[in-house]
């Protein structure tokens, strides 16, 4: 496919893990990603995962883009952590606010990504490409639709490059909200997050907590297929290969996939679009 594609893991809790997502790596890379990302625990819990992972990627000759989230961070330790990641080579970031777990106090200097993106550029001109997080169908804690287009709006004009949403089913609200920010005066590639589906329980339960909805048709669907995992496999195939296809038509700069550290689901779709 012409089209930029890039994927995203998240770090492993274990050697074995690693030693996986080393194989996963490999056959995604037959693909040719413009660069993979690695997520980041909120609170820098799994920051030497993070950056280790990065790390492999870059050694590989891949581009690698960590994310990067500061809530709860000081401003010394986020100047301390983009010292490491540039010497490591790294340029491109995927900045964000992240979540703490429930019973930490928020604390920290920082309060919105867009101070992190400030705080970055401010520190480090233009050594980083910065990624920001976009929300189609509204983050979940937005005081309201418009002041959350309004948030998005500042976080880019802070100094992203470009943005990557949040997963989706629904292609009208992607549309709606590129025409939305783009009436604030947003003008960065906004670059769809496509999450496959591999699985029912875990994607239903997922979706809510993190501001996705699952159409009612695909829910019920998912869930008439109770326990038989190849049904789910061949109508998620079906229906995020169409969803897709109805993005790469309208012209959508990338696709971003959220591979859950496997290669099976991300490859099929990308073959089929071919
Ligand atoms: P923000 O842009 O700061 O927005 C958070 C909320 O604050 C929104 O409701 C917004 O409307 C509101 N807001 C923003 N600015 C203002 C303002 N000035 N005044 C009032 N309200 C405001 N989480 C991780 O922990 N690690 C990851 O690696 C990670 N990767 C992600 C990658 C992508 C592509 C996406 C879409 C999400 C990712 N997340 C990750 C989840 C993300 O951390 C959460 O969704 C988090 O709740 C919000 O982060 P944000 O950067 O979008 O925050």
């Amino acid at each position: 496919m012409d089209l930029p594609v890039s994927f995203e893991f998240f770090p492993p809790k274990t050697p074995e893990g690693a030693d996986k997502l080393g194989v996963v790596r490999q056959q995604l890379y037959a693909l040719k990603p413009e660069f993979c990302s690695v997520t980041y625990g909120a609170g820098g819990s799994t920051q030497e995962g993070t950056f280790a992972t990065v790390g492999a990627i870059l050694a590989e000759g891949v581009q690698a883009a960590s994310h990067f989230s500061c809530i709860g961070a000081t401003k010394a330790s986020v100047r301390a952590e983009l010292a490491t990641l540039k010497a490591m080579g790294v340029k491109r970031l995927v900045a964000l606010r992240g979540d703490l777990p429930s019973g930490y106090g928020a604390g920290g200097e920082f309060h919105h990504a867009s101070d992190l993106v400030a705080f970055i550029r401010a520190e480090t001109g233009d050594d980083f490409h910065i990624e920001v997080a976009a929300y189609p169908e509204v983050h979940p804690q937005a005081k309201s639709p418009e002041s959350d287009l309004q948030a998005f709006a500042t976080k880019v004009k802070a100094g992203a490059n470009s943005a990557i949403t949040q997963y989706f089913y629904n292609s009208d609200a992607y549309f709606r909200f590129v025409d939305d920010v783009y009436k604030l005066g947003v003008d960065v590639p906004i670059v769809p997050g496509i999450m496959p589906i591999t699985s029912s329980s875990q994607l239903l339960r997922f979706s809510d907590a993190c501001g996705a909805e699952i159409p009612r048709w695909i829910r019920l669907r998912l869930q008439g297929y109770g326990d038989d995992i190849a049904s789910i496999k061949a109508f998620g195939l079906e229906v995020v290969t169409d969803l897709c296809d109805q993005l790469v038509h309208a012209g959508v700069p990338a696709l971003h996939f959220y591979t859950m550290n496997q290669s099976a689901a991300t490859t099929a779709i990308v073959q089929q679009l071919d």
